[in-house]
């Protein structure tokens, strides 16, 4: 189980956009690293080619699940995430005030 979901609300720690927060967009499960739109960015060059229109993109960077930190939705306070079993279930705690960070 990931510390960190889709749709997660992240505080940027590391990097030229320390600081920032955003939601998570993506994540890729092997290489430990999140999306976070508008976060990151690289410009890329990009060839026009039948509809699509060339030109310079803002393309997101993945980042590495150290250079972000979950804000509790909760206590909105930047914290580390716990796990505890609720029943059969495992479920993401925050360290901080202890509430359960799904919900569902
Ligand atoms: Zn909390």
């Amino acid at each position: 189980m990931l510390k960190l979901k889709i749709g997660d609300t992240v505080k940027i720690t590391a990097g030229k956009d320390a600081g920032r927060e955003a939601k998570i967009e993506k994540i890729l499960v092997k290489e430990g690293k999140a999306i976070v739109p508008g976060v990151n960015l690289y410009k890329k060059h990009v060839k026009g080619f039948g509809d699509v229109k060339g030109g310079i993109y803002d393309i997101p960077r993945p980042l590495g699940f150290g250079k972000i930190a979950l804000i509790c939705p909760k206590c909105k306070k930047i914290t580390r995430v716990g796990f505890r079993f609720a029943g059969k279930e495992k479920v993401r705690v925050c360290r901080k005030c202890s509430k359960e960070i799904d919900t569902k």
